[in-house]
């Protein structure tokens, strides 16, 4: 058994950020990678709205360079998953995928969360290739060109206004004959005269050759199959906030993410803090994940004096 006065789950920005703060405040950190070393940003490309790069940054190298600041500040950074959790009493036990037990004083989740996809082989196959589940992150490479957003819900409104900034046009695919999202969002999408709404309609097949995307085939409820000519293909049919694990012990609201007292980064298990995207089914950007991280690194360590 293995005592450990911070514990770090997941190795994304939020993770990595926790680490630098926790490692520089003498807290010796752990660090449990995960299955995704890097988190979500790795299934982009170039980030350009990450500060302090100018000519943008390599998400992989962005979450490399995280990764090696941690360490060399002290950070314990293991490949590896916690697959349990019990924290009915103090310290925290942890178990990890090696049936390794871990005491630990504090625990700072920061797991993420997960874009869904459709679950296309075609998707699979474009992903990063013109397939993106974050028009915030990856938008501005469709400017001037036409594009495809899927759902209905108010994310899909968001991203479409966003896109339709940006690109020439936007096509919006929607499997029913309303939206999900609110009506102020529904409004400001059907106010915009390059966002075309596709209504009945579900993503058959993402087509594409060695350049990327290059359209989309629709199914109509009414049977009709067509095409439509796009360079991007962005997903926007909700996130699941990886929580599954602490669900037992940690308040999640509805839709599973993980409830944070007012300001802070603290659940309602003491010493448990949880940071990034599994708390925040708003922001979901690395930068507002790497504070959250930083903010539960210094709030670990209020915990422990
Ligand atoms: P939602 O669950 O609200 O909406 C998902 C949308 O995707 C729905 O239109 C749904 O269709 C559609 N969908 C789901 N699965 C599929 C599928 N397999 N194929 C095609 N379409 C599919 O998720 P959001 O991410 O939009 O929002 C999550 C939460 O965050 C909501 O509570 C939302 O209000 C909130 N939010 C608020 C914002 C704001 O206030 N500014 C911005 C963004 C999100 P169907 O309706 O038929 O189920």
């Amino acid at each position: 058994m293995e005592s450990i006065k911070c514990l770090i789950i997941g190795g994304g920005p939020a993770g990595y950020t926790a680490a630098i703060y926790a490692a520089r405040a003498a807290m010796a950190p752990v660090l449990y990678e995960g299955n995704q070393p890097g988190g979500q940003l790795t299934t982009t490309t170039v980030v350009e709205n990450f500060p302090g790069f100018p000519g943008g940054v390599d998400a992989n190298t962005l979450m490399t360079q995280m990764r090696s600041q941690a360490a060399g500040l002290g950070a314990d950074i293991r490949r590896g998953n916690i697959v349990k959790a019990d924290f009915s009493s103090h310290p925290l036990k942890l178990f990890t995928d090696r049936k390794e037990e871990l005491l630990a004083d504090t625990v700072i989740i920061a797991t993420g969360a997960t874009a869904k996809y459709l679950g296309l082989p075609s998707e699979e196959k474009f992903k990063g290739m013109g397939v993106s589940a974050c028009a915030t992150c990856d938008g501005f490479f469709y400017r001037k060109t036409d594009v495809a957003v899927v759902g209905g819900g108010d994310t899909a409104c968001e991203e479409a206004t966003y896109l339709a900034s940006l690109c020439r046009k936007v096509y919006m695919i929607v499997r029913r004959d309303v939206f999900r999202a609110s009506d102020a969002m529904q409004k400001k999408v059907l106010e915009t005269p390059n966002i075309e709404v596709l209504w009945n309609c579900n993503t058959q097949e993402v087509l594409g050759d060695a350049s990327g995307v290059t359209g989309v085939r629709l199914l109509r409820k009414d049977g009709t199959v067509f095409d439509i000519a796009v360079d991007g293909f962005f997903l926007a049919i909700g996130h699941h906030p990886n929580s599954e694990l602490f669900k037992e012990w940690v308040e999640t609201d509805e839709q599973g993410y993980i409830v944070t007292k007012g300001k802070t980064t603290q659940t309602n298990v003491p010493g448990v803090f949880a940071a990034g995207d599994v708390q925040d089914p708003d922001y979901r950007q690395a930068v507002a994940a790497a504070a959250s991280g930083c903010k539960a690194a210094i709030d670990a360590k209020i915990f422990l004096k």
